[in-house]
């Protein structure tokens, strides 16, 4: 086992310390999480209902706690950490009505019955990255819980504080001992032991491409389900005929959320030639408008990076030549803060085709909608993506047309718990959220019921 500090983005300092821990706690977790979910299962639909309730209610009762460590470990501002911990109660909130609507089929067939159960698939490893650690964890493990799974979960490294007392919370809210728990660790033993661990049926992972891949090939050795949420490079389409200033008020919120880490942001700001230079007017006092600062100020809109090594990895992608057209501001001193930074490179420098996962975004012009569809398409992601137009029609097209799980148009939302998420290409494989994520969690079992033939006495009935 290794202890490792955490450090505070916003200020370097050692939050606290953690227990890297081995394969040998996922092995105890494993076989403690078999012995919950028995218990689990074995509940009325209603109760584990009623637990879900709880457990929702008691993550409200524990918002500001929660809040408070993200803010800490992640360096989020408070207000955005605060929804995160109500979006996590939501999420819980919405699946709590699952158990009880989890309804298998009956299908006509000759010759009997037939109806299908869905049962669950037992223990389920979730894998989350550093950039949204408890709504990321919630996505996976409110529907796998609802479905009748025990879930263990393995946090980034880097930021594991409000995944390891969400798990607690759970315990107090009242569910089976060791029906949620999380196992700190590098991806490298603690992942890697939950992707070759016979015990766990399914592995939801989420993270970039490179590791992903990895996980499925190492998935497929068992023939483990895998849900597979991944990086992103989406398109912020903006026509000339959309609300100009609307579009260009908006665009740093969709990139800059989360300082940018943020598998749906609209890194590539697509604008159509014609409105180009008007754009880049409206862009420039918006970026500068972007308040970013001190995670616990209530007006803070966005903080630093997660930790050092990543923002050197952000800040490889602005050399002292990078064709910069402006930035916005960032504190100075202690802390990985990276000012917001609009570039206008040529349309294959690696800062448009690369994930960047921070605040550095690309505006490109277009010149038709063809061309725009195109520009769009022209990644090996497929997350997200957003259209500003006031042109229905358009709208409708270009959305057909955009090769992506998740567009907006003339906004820049992508994730609803009630809506399905996920993506095309190599973002992803499978869907999380949504009124189907539950069945995600099943295995589809049928069952047949042959029925004896009726008797001469019956069939004159018609009865049979
Ligand atoms: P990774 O994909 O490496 O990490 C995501 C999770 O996977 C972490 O919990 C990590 O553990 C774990 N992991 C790493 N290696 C393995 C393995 N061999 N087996 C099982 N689990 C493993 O992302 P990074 O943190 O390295 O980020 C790199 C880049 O990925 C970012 O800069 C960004 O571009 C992209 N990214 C995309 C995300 C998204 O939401 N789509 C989220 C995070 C990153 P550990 O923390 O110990 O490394």
């Amino acid at each position: 086992m290794t202890v490792v500090d955490l450090i505070n983005p916003a200020t370097e300092e050692v939050v606290t310390t953690v227990d890297l821990l081995d394969e040998s706690a996922v092995d105890e977790a494993v076989a403690t999480a078999h012995r919950a979910q028995r218990i689990w299962a074995a509940l009325s639909p209603a109760a584990r209902a009623a637990g879900l309730r709880d457990l929702a209610a008691a993550v409200d009762g524990n918002r500001d706690e929660l809040a408070a460590l993200e803010v800490a470990n992640s360096g989020h501002p408070i207000g955005q950490a605060r929804w995160e911990a109500e979006h996590v109660r939501d999420v819980l909130t919405f699946y709590s009505a699952s158990p009880e609507r989890l309804s298998g089929k009956q299908i006509p067939v000759a010759g009997g019955i037939d109806m299908t159960f869905c049962d669950p698939i037992g223990v389920v490893g979730i894998i989350t990255p550093w950039n949204f650690p408890m709504t990321i964890a919630s996505w996976g493990f409110a529907p796998a819980l609802a479905a009748g799974n025990a879930v263990i979960v393995k946090p980034a490294e880097w930021t594991p504080l409000t995944t390891i007392r969400l798990a607690e919370i759970a315990e107090e809210a009242g569910l089976p001992p060791g029906l949620l728990q999380v196992v700190p660790g590098r991806g490298d033993v603690v992942g890697e032991a939950m992707l070759g661990h016979p015990g766990i049926g399914k592995i939801v992972f989420t993270g970039s491409t490179r590791t992903g891949r990895h996980v499925m090939t190492r998935a497929a050795e068992s023939v483990k389900r895998i849900t597979l949420e991944l990086g992103g490079k989406s398109a912020n389409i903006v026509f000339a005929d959309s609300d100009l200033e609307q579009a260009a008020a908006t665009a740093p919120y969709g990139v800059f959320d989360n300082a940018g880490q943020d598998c749906c942001a609209r890194s590539r700001i697509l604008v159509q030639r014609s409105v180009y230079d008007r754009f880049m007017e409206l862009l420039e006092p918006a970026v500068a408008g972007v308040r970013v600062g001190d995670p616990i100020d209530d007006a803070t809109e966005m903080g630093p990076l997660v930790s050092r090594a990543h923002w050197q990895k952000v800040a490889s992608y602005v050399p002292d030549d990078a064709p910069v057209a402006f930035r916005g501001t960032a504190p100075e001193g202690p802390g990985f803060w990276f000012p917001p930074t609009v570039l206008t490179p040529q349309p294959n420098d690696r800062a448009v085709v690369e994930e960047i996962f921070g605040p550095v975004v690309t505006v490109l012009p277009f010149d038709d909608e063809a061309d725009a569809i195109a520009i769009a398409n022209a990644t090996e992601y497929g997350l997200a993506g957003s259209i500003w137009t006031d042109d229905l029609s358009r709208a409708l097209r270009v959305s057909r047309a955009v090769a992506a799980g998740n567009l907006s148009v003339n906004s820049h939302s992508s994730v609803r718990y009630s809506t399905p998420f996920g993506g095309f290409k190599q973002s992803g494989l499978g869907r999380e959220l949504g009124p189907d994520a539950p069945l995600g969690f099943t295995e589809t079992k049928n069952v047949f019921i042959a029925v004896g033939a009726a008797t001469p006495a019956q069939s004159q009935r018609g009865t049979s």
